[in-house]
C-alpha cells in the first residue's frame, strides 16, 4: 500500500547476488530539479536486476540499493523546472540516465552520453512503490497498453526496435535469426520482426519455448543443444540477413557462419560468454557487420511505442507476482525459466 511517509522497495545491502534482495521500507523519495516521482502501478524483472545485484564493475551503489529498470505508473510529484501539469500523467519509464547537458543528450541520443547509466543500476530503481526519474524518462503511456503491459513492454520493445530497424536495418523480406527465444527482448524482437514482414528463425535449448515461438510466427525454430543450427539454418533458408543476439560469445561463430553477404550481427548482452571467436575470413569476404546495441534513443523509444500501438502488439507476460515475491522471482529469472516478462504488481 502507498503511504506518504515511506515506500516499500526491493533492495540489496551488498553485491553478493539476487539472493540478498529483500523487501524494505524506505523514506519517500523527493524529486530534485528536472525529476519527476512516479507512483508505480507495476514494474517488471530485467536481467539488469541480476547484474546489478552481483555488482557491475565501475558502478558503486549506495546501500540499501533498490533494483528494477522497467516500470509504469502515475506522476505524483515533480521537481523544480518540470511542468506542474505533469502531475497525474500516466507514464511508462525509460530507464536511461545521462548527463542531460551534452550535445548527444540534447539530440536525444542519451544512451551514447559519456555519463550513460540505468535506473536500477546507477540509481534506485523501479521495484518500489515510487521511483524518481528524469523528466524525459517519464514517457506518456499509450492508452492501448495497461500499466502492466507498459511495464513489461517499454524497455524490451525499445531495445528490440533499435536492434532490428536502426542497427540491423531490417526490411520486409529479410531473414532474421533471433537467439534465446523466451527472454523478454527476444520475444519482443520476434513480434516486431514478424509484424514488419521478416522471416524469423529462433533458437533456444527448450523445445516448449520453440513450440510457443512457432505459434507467434517463427518460421523455423531450432534447439541449439540438439540441432546443428548452422546446417539447419542453411538448409531451411540458405542464410540470414540479421542476427538478434542477447546471449553473447556462445552464439557468435555459428551466427557469423550463417549470415548472408552484408549481414548484421546485433548484440545486446554477454551473459552467454564475454569473449568470442570470430571467423575472420567470413567477416571480410561477406562484408559482415558486428554491432553493439543497448537501450534506445528517445526517438526510438517513442517510435517503438507507436509501432506497438499500430501493429496491436502486446508484450508476452510470463506471470505477475507481488512485490514481496521479487527475490524468489529473480532466482527463477536466473534459471531462465520464463517465457516473456515477469511483471511485479503493487
Ligand atoms: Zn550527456
Amino acid at each position: 500500500m502507498w503511504n506518504d511517509s515511506g515506500v516499500r522497495a526491493i533492495a540489496i545491502h551488498d553485491t553478493a547476488g539476487a539472493a540478498g534482495a529483500a523487501l524494505l521500507d524506505l523514506p519517500d523519495p523527493k524529486p530534485g530539479a528536472g525529476e519527476v516521482r512516479v507512483r508505480l502501478a507495476a514494474s517488471a524483472l530485467n536481467h539488469l536486476d541480476l547484474w546489478a545485484a552481483r555488482g557491475i564493475p565501475g558502478v558503486t551503489p549506495t546501500f540499501p540499493f533498490v533494483l528494477g529498470a522497467d516500470g509504469a505508473g502515475t506522476i505524483d510529484a515533480v521537481g523544480e523546472g518540470v511542468a506542474p501539469e505533469r502531475v497525474g500523467e500516466e507514464v511508462v519509464i525509460n530507464p536511461v540516465l545521462s548527463c542531460g547537458a551534452c550535445p548527444r543528450c540534447a539530440a536525444g541520443l542519451r544512451p551514447l552520453c559519456r555519463s550513460f547509466g540505468m535506473l536500477g543500476e546507477h540509481r534506485n530503481g523501479t521495484h518500489a512503490d515510487a521511483v524518481l526519474v528524469p523528466d524525459v524518462g517519464a514517457v506518456p503511456r499509450p492508452t492501448l497498453l495497461s500499466p502492466f503491459e507498459a511495464a513489461a513492454g517499454g524497455v524490451v520493445y525499445a531495445t528490440a526496435y533499435r536492434m532490428l530497424f536502426t542497427k540491423g536495418r531490417a526490411e520486409a523480406g529479410d531473414v532474421c535469426l533471433i537467439h534465446g527465444i523466451g527472454g523478454g527482448l527476444a520475444t519482443a524482437a520476434l513480434q516486431m520482426a514478424h509484424a514488419r514482414g521478416l522471416t524469423c528463425i529462433v533458437t533456444s535449448s527448450d523445445d516448449q519455448k520453440l513450440a510457443r515461438a512457432r505459434t507467434m510466427g517463427a518460421a523455423h525454430a531450432f534447439n541449439y543443444r540438439t540441432d546443428d543450427v548452422v546446417a539447419d539454418v542453411r538448409k531451411a533458408v540458405g542464410g540470414v540477413d540479421i542476427v538478434i543476439d542477447p546471449i553473447g560469445a556462445a552464439v557468435w561463430e555459428a551466427s557469423l557462419r550463417v549470415l548472408n553477404a552484408d549481414g548484421r550481427l546485433v548484440n545486446c548482452g554477454a551473459g552467454g560468454g564475454r569473449v568470442a571467436e570470430v571467423p575472420v575470413a567470413h567477416l571480410f569476404w561477406r562484408q559482415l557487420e558486428i554491432l553493439g546495441s543497448t537501450m534506445a534513443t528517445d526517438a526510438e523509444f517513442a517510435a517503438a511505442l507507436r509501432m506497438v500501438v499500430r501493429e496491436n502488439l502486446r508484450p508476452v507476460i510470463d506471470r505477475t507476482v507481488p512485490l514481496e515475491e521479487v527475490p524468489d522471482a529473480l532466482q527463477s529469472l536466473e534459471r531462465g525459466e520464463q517465457f516473456g516478462k515477469v511483471v511485479v504488481s503493487r
